[in-house]
């Protein structure tokens, strides 16, 4: 009998009625002969509605108690989905992450799972019943309960399918599957019948966020299957496969974007390592994660100074440039600027591997449009650019039809 691991998003557990549709599908593969365990989010919205109540009181909330008050959400879908299918007859168990010794550090708010015991959960499975665990959330070395980052319950998936050895890991959401593109931004977008562990990676890293990064990361680490589903109806779904496969009329596959990006530019900055070596250390200190960094110079001349722009997450923006420009006085760098009204679109395709003109073909598309690029980064198998949040749509679409996606089978 082999084991399959569901995961169903806040959308497809967000209201009563959900959460019987979740129960009959359950039940569906229970039928068909395995044992499930279903890995749940919290009700659509509730993430965020705890996020505001804590807020309301404190701007800035204990990243602990947060933590405390965020994973409650999960417990109340778990428990609800397990009332459904006893009701249905079937012998279900709830259980939070510390019953099923689900450990993280302790790195409240993004908190990485490092270990999940599977013995009681295989003693559930045994005995018959269906385990649904709450995504999510961990438990620290200490007892602590912590939260694995918004979007978190795809990882929690992946690493209990991973502990049970699953035949399957299956990602349950509002779409049917991974598209080349956002079907919410482009509607010409088309459903993939399967995507390489390569391309996915770049696709969450990018911003598609269908799958969080960390999910990704695990399954092709563990070389877990993966697969990507419709709760709302049936179908095969998106299969995340490890060929490595360059598809040869294709350069690229998919179209992703990042919307809350911000950007800091120094210019003049004193030649040499100092002030960089402070300013990436300090930036690192304060948990801020960067993204892109073009330096340049202004002349041929090695003593020249500098221009440093880089990126950030738009929640950091605020932080991150008092902290530079703290270190910019210190320094005497002549000016810094910043902008939050940001976005990353990013092509990425196993087929950039054999094709040249990609960049060229991004460039001259999006300034056909009228697009303004700000940075560009390259990788092997993805080049994202840095364009005004009021672009997001067009320059996503522009790329999506510049490469043909609309017509991929
Ligand atoms: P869940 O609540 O089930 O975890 P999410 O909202 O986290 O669902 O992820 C599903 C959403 O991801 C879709 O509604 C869709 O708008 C978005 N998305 C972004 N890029 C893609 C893509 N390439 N393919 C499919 N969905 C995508
Ligand atoms: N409930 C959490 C969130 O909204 C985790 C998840 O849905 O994966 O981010
Ligand atoms: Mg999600």
């Amino acid at each position: 009998m082999a084991v399959i691991v569901q995961k169903f998003g806040g959308t497809s557990v967000g209201s009563l009625e959900r959460i019987e549709a979740v129960a009959e599908q359950i039940v569906k593969t229970k039928r068909q002969g395995h044992q499930v365990v279903a890995v749940l989010s919290a009700m659509s919205g509730e993430t965020n509605r705890l996020t505001k109540l804590a807020k309301s009181i404190d701007g800035n909330p204990s990243p602990r108690e947060l933590d405390m008050l965020l994973a409650s959400g999960e417990q109340v879908s778990i428990a609800l989905l397990s009332i459904a299918l006893i009701k249905r007859g079937f012998s279900a168990v709830s259980l939070l992450a510390h019953q099923i010794g689900l450990t993280t550090n302790n790195r409240f708010n993004k908190a990485r799972i490092l270990n999940v015991d599977n013995t009681r959960m295989l003693q559930e499975l045994q005995q018959g019943h269906i385990v649904v665990v709450a995504g999510f959330q961990g438990v620290d070395d200490e007892g602590n309960v912590t939260t694995l980052g918004r979007g978190g319950s795809d990882t929690s998936a992946v690493a209990i399918a991973t502990a049970l050895q699953a035949k399957e890991c299956q990602i349950f959401t509002d779409v049917d599957g991974v598209y080349t593109t956002d079907p919410r931004i482009d509607d010409n977008a088309k459903k993939l019948s399967h995507i390489s562990f390569d391309e996915m990676l770049e696709m969450a890293s990018s911003g598609a966020k269908v799958l969080q990064t960390r999910s990704v990361e695990f399954a092709g680490k563990h070389k877990m299957p993966l697969r990507v589903l419709s709760s709302f109806a049936a179908g095969e779904g998106t299969s995340i496969t490890f060929e490595k496969e360059i598809d040869k009329a294709h350069p690229v596959s998919a179209i992703a974007s990042h919307k809350d990006e911000a950007m800091i530019r120094l210019v003049g900055v004193q030649h040499g390592a100092t002030f960089r070596d402070e300013l990436f250390s300090a930036l690192a200190d304060a948990d801020i994660e960067i993204d892109m960094v073009v330096q340049t110079s202004s002349s041929a001349d090695v003593n020249a100074k500098l221009n440093i722009n880089f990126t950030v997450h738009r929640y950091d923006y605020s932080v991150a440039l008092q902290l530079v420009q703290t270190l910019a006085t210190r320094f005497h760098i002549d000016d810094v600027s910043g902008d939050k009204q940001l976005v990353k679109v990013s092509a990425i395709g196993n087929g950039m591997r054999s094709h040249t003109g990609v960049a060229a073909s991004i460039f001259s598309s999006l300034h056909h449009k009228n697009i303004d690029i700000y940075l560009i980064s390259t990788a092997e198998i993805k080049i994202s650019v840095l364009v005004k949040e009021q672009d997001l749509h067009l320059a996503v679409r522009t790329l999506h039809k510049k490469f043909q996606l609309n017509t991929i089978i």
